[in-house]
């Protein structure tokens, strides 16, 4: 039995049974640094090996998912669910539709999903899943035949009390109900298997808005914490999918100034702000025509700048909500020299393991995405909670609780992030997310 653990060298040991996997090694790594520590003064999880039992899924399946384009051609991808860990309730997170998913990636956000679940003191375990399907430029009857052959391998596998999928990258409104009239029709049963449904069909009140709302509350609550207000600050925001425009949304609500927002084809940069209506614009635009900001109507209130992210622009917060690792080295550099004070991550993992070096050694408020992210998951448990009630709860009601989360994972932070005179958030989060996950699985003995 090990007496301590080092990093390097449980590291060795995870890349050597996890080959080539280089996202999931970056994502324990990271979360590791802080907790191997704190695991080495208490031996009992040292004993009852944790970390190594943490660190394999559960179960992984794997599926060939064919379907025929509008053209007849036979197309074939890959799908996969990753079942990460059941110990507090049921496996729950996205479902990513993207030509980049594989093993590596659905594992790296398996594993931040157990701690990001586990912190909003909800019954929900983790799991990921997806495919490496584009349907960027697929038609609306295409995207639905995938997603039915896609539901035809996954159902198996699911259920309310078993695993419970919902929305990612590539993954929202309309695919989230393809998904579940196909599990509806193979099952004949009417079965909260899914969150981040239509209204008209158990879907709950802000599931759409919590991840970006949430990202923005939890902004609010550490620059709070030391004595800053958010209102008239100058935010970079990065994507403009679900996470990035309710983010921004909330944002202009708080009263902060948000300067971009960005997608795969550059960034789109109003120096006086996006105001109200913009947004209302921007959604038409990315939601219901699907297009990128390369093709966006020409207009003075905005410049484009092509293939460019936004983090070399001045401003005094940054909240990634694209995508992992789109934060790199130079960008980070550029935003220390920029004066950036805080950075809340609404995406997985945005930032490469470098720039999350410099930003740890750096004063930047720095909020990870397990803490700051979590309120998409949160919303998606109290959906969960309303379907079992057969009852919807008002947007009111829900806006409330989600707040409380965000509040209550950030105090969670607060606790577990040390003493010294700013909170070391990725600390108090990863601590505080390992610590109910880990007495749960002592109590079951060795399983
Ligand atoms: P969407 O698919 O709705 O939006 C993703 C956005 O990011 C799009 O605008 C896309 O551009 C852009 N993007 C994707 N890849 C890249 C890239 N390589 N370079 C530049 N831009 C890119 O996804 P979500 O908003 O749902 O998810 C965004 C992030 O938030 C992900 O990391 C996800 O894991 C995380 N997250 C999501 C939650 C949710 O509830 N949806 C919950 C918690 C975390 P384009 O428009 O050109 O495709």
């Amino acid at each position: 039995m090990p007496n301590k653990l080092d990093i390097n060298a449980f590291m060795d040991g995870l890349q050597r049974r996890n080959p080539g996997e280089q996202e999931f090694h970056q994502a324990v790594r990271d979360v590791f640094e802080t907790v191997i520590p704190f695991v080495n003064y208490n031996k009992k999880y040292l004993d009852a090996r944790i970390l190594e039992r943490m660190t394999e899924p559960d179960k992984t399946v794997v599926f060939r998912v064919c379907w025929e384009d509008d053209d007849k051609n036979i197309r074939v991808n890959r799908g996969y669910r990753v079942q990460f860990n059941n110990s507090i309730g049921p496996y729950k997170g996205g479902l990513r539709f993207h030509p980049s998913v594989n093993l590596s990636i659905l594992k790296f956000l398996g594993f931040e999903q157990t701690f990001k679940n586990s912190l909003t003191t909800l019954p929900i375990g983790a799991g990921k899943g997806g495919s490496d399907f584009n349907p960027k430029g697929k038609s609306d009857r295409e995207v639905m035949r995938f997603c039915q052959s896609y539901m035809t391998q996954l159902y198996q596998h699911i259920g309310p009390d078993m695993d419970v999928p919902a929305g990612d990258i590539g993954v929202g409104a309309r695919e989230i109900s393809y998904l579940f009239g196909q599990h509806k029709r193979i099952t004949h049963k009417f079965l909260s298997v899914l969150t981040g449904k239509g209204l008209e069909f158990g879907g709950s009140l802000v599931r759409t808005e919590a991840t970006g709302y949430g990202n923005a509350y939890f902004a609010t609550e550490m620059l709070q914490q030391h004595d800053i207000d958010i209102k008239d600050k100058r935010c970079l925001v990065s994507g403009a999918g679900n996470v990035a425009i309710y983010c921004v949304e909330k944002l202009l609500q708080l009263e902060a100034v948000v300067l971009t927002l960005s997608d795969s084809s550059g960034t789109l940069y109003a120096k006086d702000g996006i105001s109200k209506e913009m947004l209302e614009d921007i959604k038409q635009y990315k939601f219901e025509a699907r297009k990128s900001f390369s093709e966006f109507p020409k207009n003075k209130q905005y410049k484009f700048f092509e293939n460019k992210k936004p983090w070399h622009i001045e401003a005094d917060i940054a909240l990634p909500c694209a995508t992992q690792n789109e934060i790199e080295k130079s960008d980070m550099k550029a935003m220390i020299k920029n004066g950036i004070i805080a950075l809340s991550e609404g995406a997985n993992m945005p930032c490469t393991s470098d720039a999350t070096k410099l930003l740890r050694e750096s004063d930047i408020l720095y909020a990870p995405g397990k803490a700051a992210n979590a309120g998409g998951v949160a919303v998606s448990a109290l959906e969960m909670s309303q379907n079992s009630q057969r009852l919807s709860w008002s947007a009111e009601e829900l806006e409330r609780k989600l707040r409380e989360i965000m509040q209550n994972i950030h105090s969670q932070c607060v606790k577990n992030g040390g003493d010294g005179k700013q909170t070391d958030y990725v600390q108090g989060a990863n601590i505080a997310g390992f610590i109910k996950i880990a007495e749960a699985m002592l109590a079951y003995g060795i399983v």
